[in-house]
C-alpha cells in the first residue's frame, strides 16, 4: 500500500513537473475567462482522422462502444467535399463548407493571390489569411472564453488575430506519447477556473495513417482502432476524476476505402503542365489555368479521354457537393477538376499506390462517412441518422453559450435533436 502511495506520488510529480516544464505547449498570456463564461460546461472534441462510420462496431472498440451508448451514436456523419483532412476538419470547426472557409483541399492554389497553399508548409498552414469563417476557438476567445487545442488544423495561424490560448504546432506530432497528450488535457482542466479552457480539441492521426498504409481492413488498422479506443477509456477516466461537467464529442473528417492498386492512373498527356499550375492530389486533381483561353480546349480533349476518371468545370460540378463555381467564395477551385472513378486514384510516376483512400464524393462512396459519438451532461441518449459535418458547429455553441450573428452552413436542428439544453437554440 505504502509502495502503491509513494509511486503514485511520483508518478503525480513527475505529471505535475512535465506540464511545468514543457516549451512545446504555446500560451497566449494576458487572457482570462470572464466570470459569466467560468460557469459554463466543458466541450471536448476530439477527431480521430480517417476513423470510418463503421470501425467501432467493426473492430468492436469496447469503450466507444459503451460511452455513445450511454449518449449520441450518429448512423454515420457526411463530411464535405472532398473527403479529405483539412477541408474537413476545417468544416468542423467553421460550419461551413470547404468553398466558403477557403481551405478546398489539402492542396490548392489561390487564383487572386497567386500563391499555392499546402498542408506540408508551415508558411501556409500558420497564416491566418488562408482562413475564413470563424472557428469555435475564435468565437469562443472573442466572448472571453478560453480554448485550448492539442491540434487542430488551423489553429496555429491567427485567425482574425486570435489563436487558442493554449495550444500546440503541429511539428511537435512525434514528440508526445498519447499518455502525455491525456495528462496535458487534464492539466488544463486543472487550471484555476479564470484560467480554465472550457473547449479542447484534441487530434489522433494513427489509424488513418494504419488506413493508407495497410487498407481498411488491414489488422494494423484494427489495431490502430483499438489503440484509439484504449485511449479515449483513459481521458474519459483521467477526465472524470476532475468531477467537471465535462461533454466529450467523439469524431472523424472522413472514412477510408480500399483502392484497386493493380491500376494507376496517371495524368492524361494532353495536359500541358506549363499551362497550368497543378497542385498534389490524387483523388481531386485541380487544375488553374495560367491563361482563360486554355481551359475549355483541353476540357473537351480531356472530356473524350475519360477512362476510370471524370473531368468537371467548377461550372458543371453536382450542385449538392457545394463546390461549384457559384459556391467559390475565395476563388479558389480549379477551372478543371479530375476526379478519379472509385475504385481507383491518380498516381505519382514511380511511387507505389496506397491500398486505403479518401477523398471521393461521400454521396456515392458511403466508405468516405465519419463516425460522430458523443458523451456527457449535455446529450440526450439518443441513435440518430446521419447528417452532414457542417452541422456539429452550432451543437458545441450552444453547449457553451456561445452565440453568433453571422450566416453559416450548419442549421441548428442537430443541436435540438440531440441536447438536453435548449436555451441558446
Ligand atoms: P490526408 O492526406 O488528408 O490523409 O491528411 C492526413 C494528414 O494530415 C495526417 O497524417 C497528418 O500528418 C496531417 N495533419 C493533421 N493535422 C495537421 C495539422 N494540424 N497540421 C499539419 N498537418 C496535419
Ligand atoms: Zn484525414
Ligand atoms: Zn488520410
Amino acid at each position: 500500500m505504502r509502495k502503491i502511495a509513494i509511486g503514485l506520488f511520483l508518478l503525480s510529480l513527475y505529471c505535475h513537473s512535465f506540464s511545468q516544464s514543457d516549451p512545446l505547449q504555446q500560451v497566449v498570456s494576458n487572457r482570462s475567462n470572464s466570470i459569466e463564461q467560468q460557469k459554463k460546461p466543458y466541450v471536448i472534441l476530439i477527431s480521430a482522422d480517417g476513423f470510418r462510420y463503421d470501425y467501432a462496431e467493426k473492430y468492436q472498440a469496447g469503450n466507444l462502444l459503451a460511452l455513445s451508448n450511454s449518449g449520441v451514436r450518429a448512423a454515420s456523419m457526411i463530411p464535405s467535399y472532398p473527403s479529405l483532412t483539412f477541408p474537413n476538419h476545417y468544416s468542423l470547426v467553421t460550419g461551413l463548407y470547404p468553398s466558403h472557409h477557403g481551405i478546398v483541399s489539402n492542396y490548392f492554389y489561390d487564383k487572386t493571390i497567386e500563391q499555392v497553399y499546402s498542408m506540408k508548409g508551415d508558411s501556409t498552414v500558420g497564416d491566418g489569411k488562408w482562413y475564413g469563417g470563424t472557428p469555435l476557438w475564435v468565437l469562443a476567445e472573442q466572448q472571453q472564453m478560453l480554448t485550448a487545442s492539442f491540434y487542430w488544423i488551423g489553429s496555429e495561424a491567427a485567425i482574425q488575430q486570435t489563436r487558442p490560448t493554449y495550444y500546440y504546432k503541429y511539428e511537435s506530432n512525434e514528440s508526445f506519447t498519447i499518455d502525455q497528450r491525456i495528462q496535458v488535457v487534464v492539466n488544463w482542466l486543472q487550471l484555476p477556473v479564470e484560467k480554465r479552457p472550457h473547449l479542447i480539441t484534441f487530434y489522433i492521426s494513427d489509424v488513418d495513417h494504419a488506413g493508407h498504409t495497410y487498407g481498411p481492413d488491414a489488422p494494423e488498422t484494427r489495431e490502430a482502432v483499438l489503440g484509439v479506443d484504449a485511449a479515449i477509456g483513459k481521458m474519459v477516466k483521467a477526465v472524470s476524476a476532475t468531477g467537471l461537467p465535462v461533454n466529450f464529442i467523439f469524431l472523424a473528417d472522413h472514412g477510408m476505402t480500399r483502392i484497386d492498386t493493380s491500376r494507376h492512373l496517371f495524368m492524361p498527356a494532353v495536359v500541358d503542365s506549363s499551362k497550368f499550375v497543378i497542385p498534389r492530389g490524387l483523388e481531386l486533381v485541380a487544375l488553374y489555368a495560367k491563361n482563360k483561353k486554355d481551359i475549355l480546349p483541353l476540357y473537351q480533349q480531356l472530356k473524350k479521354q475519360e477512362k476510370y476518371f471524370k473531368t468537371y468545370l467548377p461550372t458543371n460540378m453536382p450542385a449538392y457537393l457545394h463546390y461549384s463555381k457559384s459556391d467559390d467564395r475565395m476563388n479558389r477551385i480549379g477551372d478543371i477538376l479530375l476526379i478519379p472513378d472509385w475504385p481507383y486514384t491518380f498516381a505519382n510516376r514511380g511511387r507505389k499506390l496506397n491500398p486505403g483512400a479518401h477523398g471521393f464524393n461521400a454521396y456515392l462512396i458511403k466508405d468516405m462517412h465519419a463516425t460522430f459519438f458523443a458523451w456527457g451532461p449535455a446529450f440526450k441518449n439518443i441513435k440518430i441518422d446521419s447528417f452532414e459535418n457542417v452541422n456539429v458547429y452550432p451543437v458545441i455553441s450552444a453547449i457553451l453559450g456561445l452565440p453568433y450573428s453571422f450566416k453559416i452552413d450548419g442549421t441548428p436542428a442537430l443541436a435540438k435533436q440531440i441536447l438536453k439544453i435548449r436555451s441558446s437554440l
